[in-house]
């Protein structure tokens, strides 16, 4: 009654104290991880905690193993902590337990005074809530041939007698209340004979990826659907593909990347529509953060950063403070022989498909994400700058329908500030070869001298401004515009908007019906016809007749003439109106399509 009168109900409060273990222990700064091992052996302790600027982190022994197993047992054993770790007293309440390890805390502490005396785990506080339904949010949500289909995957997995799940990105995307490009199928049991159950049911194109237990279905639905044996994962080597072997739902749920792609939707029909998170996705989503599994998910798989910052941009989330530890221990780590150029740039190159990619490229660099290609590689305000810009150099490109190579253009962005070493030690890291190659390493050895050049040059005739840029690829000039500004971006514009655009009216055929001899002197007459239309000479094709009559006649006129200095500067006299003396052996001799007019030599 006095309690009632106080405004409290009497209850049984367990409090911090009856929840925790004593098997904790702290661990020294500095130690090894092979050391911090044998202290978790030799006390028989299941956590370890080590103190760091007045809070507490925490060492899980699985995360020792994991980093012993990649080759890690001399690194700091502090790297591989969580840090951050709430603290409480012994007499702390159920209720505040439990609100921090709802929040994502690994385990919560109970220290007296100084001393740490316990710690408390998630499986200690009943954790375990029930699966929450989702059902009426997706009948609500969800188009009626979607939901159909998500019912049809269930009976479909209940008829092979397995239990299928959607997963990752699906799940993820339904919560933000995003429709998901493809749906992910997580199977308990053979995912293979589900994909070949649900392909007949559903008329779709199979591919099976017997090795990996995976397959794909493509039409016959409304979404692609990828379906996959559920696994557990194993990794030998940092950035190496991982061993691979069937494991329930739980344990596949934690091989994946983040918390937010940790969810799974039941959909065999005992249970259709539940939410299965246990590693609390959904929190993050709420909060709109981003976290790693374990301190070595990156280490592991290098390839997550890129994922990550993809999330990032695209769906406005930060990356939590463990998961931005855990990145900069792998950029440190670096190197990554096991991992190939070949994923890194598919990697890339799926960053680049993002609507906001610079802003991706941007977080990428700020997060040094880039040492993982080369351990010189920083990222300076001047690749900044670069990698800002190129927005609105793709942009620009997009709308006068320039095709351009993205990935080149953003590595140019990228690497241009480094020394011609580094930057081509990254070139190769990315696994680019051959032509690619050649023209990036050309692009970066020529685009600032080009761009300098650009921007300083006399005023000169559009024929010799557009001869100056036609000599270089469009890496190069993607390139220069990346490193100029003002007038040496104007020329490049004007260039692949119109000079390089510009053809003569007439055609080889014209030429040819004039009497022009087939061979390279058709090309060059078209070159200059062209040149001639640039420079404003011509504007019809009468006038190109007039021209190209005027200068077979002068041919005529002097065959001997010699190919000196002053019939050079006839070939390229801008203004046309006089007739031009070219010697007919001139017309097929050496200088090629394209070449340069002698008023540029
Ligand atoms: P997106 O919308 O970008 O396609 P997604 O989540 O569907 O996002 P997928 O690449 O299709 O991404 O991968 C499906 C799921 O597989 C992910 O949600 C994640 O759970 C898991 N996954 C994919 N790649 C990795 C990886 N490198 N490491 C761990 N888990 C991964």
């Amino acid at each position: 009654m006095s309690a009632l009168r106080r405004g409290k109900y009497p209850q049984v409060e367990p409090g911090a104290i009856s929840l925790m273990h004593r098997a904790v222990a702290m661990c020294p700064s500095g130690l090894t991880v092979r050391e911090a091992l044998a202290l978790v052996r030799r006390r028989h302790v299941r956590l370890l905690a080590v103190r760091d600027r007045g809070m507490f982190g925490l060492i899980l022994p699985r995360d020792l193993i994991r980093a012993q197993a990649l080759g890690l047992e001399t690194r700091r054993a502090g790297d591989v902590a969580w840090r951050g770790i709430p603290a409480v007293t012994p007499g702390a309440t159920e209720v505040t337990v439990r609100r921090h390890l709802l929040e994502g805390a690994r385990a919560v502490l109970v220290r007296e005074g100084r001393k740490l005396a316990g710690a408390i785990e998630p499986s200690a506080a009943a954790l375990s809530r029930p699966a929450l339904s989702l059902l009426p949010r997706l009948e609500r949500q969800l188009p009626r041939e979607m939901l159909g289909l998500l019912h049809q995957i269930g009976l479909a997995a209940e008829s092979v007698g397995v239990r299928a799940y959607a997963v990752g990105g699906f799940v993820r995307d339904f919560l933000l209340g995003r429709e998901a490009a493809e749906l992910d199928i997580a199977v308990e049991g053979d995912g293979l004979a589900l994909a070949r159950r649900l392909a007949s049911e559903l008329g779709s194109r199979l591919v099976v990826h017997a090795t990996f237990q995976t397959a794909s279905l493509e039409g016959g639905g409304p979404v692609r659907i990828d379906v996959a044996t559920a696994r557990e994962e194993r990794y030998r080597e940092p950035g190496a593909l991982p061993e691979v072997r069937p494991a329930s739902l739980s344990q596949d749920l934690l091989r994946r990347d983040f918390s937010i792609n940790a969810m799974a939707l039941v959909l065999s029909p005992a249970g259709f529509g539940d939410l299965l998170d246990p590693l609390r996705g959904s929190a993050d989503l709420a909060r709109r953060r981003i976290r790693i599994l374990h301190q070595l998910s990156f280490v592991e798989d290098p390839t997550r950063i890129f994922r990550a910052v993809r999330y990032q941009t695209r769906l406005g989330l930060t990356l939590d403070h463990n998961t931005r530890r855990a990145l900069r221990l792998a950029a440190d780590i670096g190197d990554y022989p096991a991992l190939s150029g070949q994923r890194l740039t598919a990697e890339l190159e799926l960053v680049l498909t993002e609507s906001a990619a610079t802003q991706a490229l941007l977080s990428l660099g700020r997060l040094g994400a880039f040492r993982i290609l080369d351990q010189s590689y920083r990222f300076s305000p001047s690749a900044a700058k670069r990698v800002g810009d190129l927005g609105s150099l793709l942009r620009w490109l997009r709308e006068h329908s320039i095709p351009l190579d993205v990935l080149a253009l953003s590595l140019l962005a990228l690497l241009a500030h480094l020394s011609r070493e580094v930057a081509e030690r990254c070139l190769k890291r990315l696994a680019l070869a051959g032509e690619p190659l050649s023209r990036l390493t050309a692009a970066l050895r020529e685009a600032a001298v080009l761009a300098r050049k650009l921007a300083t040059q006399p005023q000169a005739p559009p024929s010799s401004r557009a001869s100056l840029l036609r000599a270089h690829s469009l890496e190069t000039l993607g390139g220069a515009w990346l490193a100029g500004a003002g007038r040496a971006r104007r020329e490049i514009e004007w260039f692949l908007a119109e000079g390089r655009a510009t053809r003569p009216l007439l055609g080889g055929d014209d030429l040819l019906a004039l009497g022009v001899a087939p061979g390279p002197r058709i090309g060059q007459l078209l070159d200059r016809l062209r040149d001639r239309r640039l420079d404003g000479v011509t504007a019809t094709r009468d006038q190109e007749l007039t021209l190209v009559r005027k200068w077979l006649l002068r041919a005529q006129a002097s065959p001997a003439q010699p190919m000196g200095k002053a019939s050079e500067g006839a070939w390229a006299a801008p203004s046309d109106n006089r007739p031009t003396a070219l010697p007919a052996q001139r017309l097929g001799g050496g200088v090629g399509r394209g070449a340069k007019p002698p008023s540029e030599k």
